[in-house]
């Protein structure tokens, strides 16, 4: 088949992302408008758990794929897309995503459309929303090229399993001679302290800024993200004080998140903050100065001390779990 659209599945030490399930959702959604197949591609040694389910999120094929580090992948993704005369190829806006979107960009000779939140096809021609000037205006973008490439923003389009059946993977031979790439994966360190929820893909975030006064009271924070289910991100005034990894900032030069619920905690609202975070869906702000531009973007907010105010709330929700 040719004319498909091709969805990076993200996976890693052999689990399927969220995001895969989301890239190939959305790659389905638009097939089913441009009367497209999908065809889902994990880049993997072994078995993917999970891969052959992403049928359900509407791919018409799964291949597994041999890529070790970003440019061995752009390079697969690029001759696959040739080979099957791609209408568009979808990935990510995660680190692996943004690494290798636009080295797909460079090797198919076509522009790219970054961090998109909307993703439409009308009359046989793509359409992008993505926004700009740090989330203070969105644009739509068309593109002349035959193949559209484009990232998503993880948490902004929906997974849906109910698209399909469960497919078994097929394993792609390996490429014939090793093209020289400048750099190859050795080997995926494991963060400080474990493995956990990604900000960018978490669907709760209790983040803490400078108001935190110091490291030790992030542990608070910890205790109010494990009640919620969710995962701890910072502001970069935290993460340069050393309070926290940079891996957890959120912002301009940090991460870019869309969760469900976004705490912020002793975080006063810079532009450069809110460019990384205003798409969450529900913003709950704790600030003891109610003059505070976290404020204006908030949809709930409480003046206090955090170290007062994070403990009470984590009690609530506990008790109100406990209630059922
Ligand atoms: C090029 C560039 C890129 C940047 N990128 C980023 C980025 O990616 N992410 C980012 O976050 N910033 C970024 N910044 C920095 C940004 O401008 C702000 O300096 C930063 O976001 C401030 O962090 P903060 O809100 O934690 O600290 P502050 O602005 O100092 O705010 C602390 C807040 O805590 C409140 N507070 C204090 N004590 C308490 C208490 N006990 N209880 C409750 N509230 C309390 C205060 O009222 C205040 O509102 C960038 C800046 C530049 C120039």
């Amino acid at each position: 088949m040719t004319g498909e659209i091709i969805a990076f599945a993200e996976q890693r030490e052999g689990a399927l992302k969220k995001s895969a399930r989301e890239v190939v959702t959305t790659a389905a959604k638009l097939g089913k408008e441009l009367g497209a197949g999908v065809v889902a591609v994990a880049f993997a040694e072994g078995a993917v758990e999970g891969a052959g389910g992403l049928g359900r999120c509407g791919a018409t094929e799964v291949l597994l794929a041999q890529g070790n580090g970003s440019a061995a992948c752009a390079r697969a993704l690029a001759d696959l897309a040739r080979e099957r005369q791609a209408r568009a190829v979808l990935l990510p806006a995660s680190a692996a995503g943004k690494d290798i979107a636009p080295r797909v960009a460079a090797l198919l000779e076509v522009p790219q459309a970054s961090d998109c939140v909307r993703l439409s096809a009308a009359a046989g021609s793509i359409e992008a929303v993505r926004p700009v000037y740090g989330g203070k205006a969105l644009w739509t973008v068309k593109s002349r090229a035959s193949c559209f490439l484009a990232t998503l923003r993880p948490n902004v389009f929906p997974a849906d399993e109910s698209l399909g059946a469960a497919l078994e993977p097929v394993r792609l031979p390996a490429p014939a001679g090793t093209p020289a790439t400048l750099a190859t994966l050795k080997e995926v360190l494991a963060p400080q302290g474990g493995r956990r929820i990604e900000v960018t893909e978490a669907d709760v975030i209790v983040a803490g800024g400078r108001g935190m006064k110091g490291p030790e009271h992030f542990a608070l924070l910890e205790r109010l993200a494990e009640a919620l289910g969710g995962t701890v991100g910072a502001s970069r005034a935290a993460v340069d004080a050393g309070w926290r990894p940079h891996a957890e900032q959120i912002g301009q030069t940090g991460k870019t998140v869309a969760p469900t619920l976004y705490v912020a905690c002793g975080i006063s609202g810079a532009i450069q903050h809110l460019a990384g975070m205003s798409s969450s869906r529900v913003i709950v702000a704790i600030n003891k100065d109610p003059e505070a531009p976290i404020f204006k973007v908030a949809d709930y907010g409480v003046v206090g001390d955090v170290l007062e105010v994070v403990p009470a709330l984590t009690e609530e929700v506990k008790k109100a779990k406990a209630a059922g």
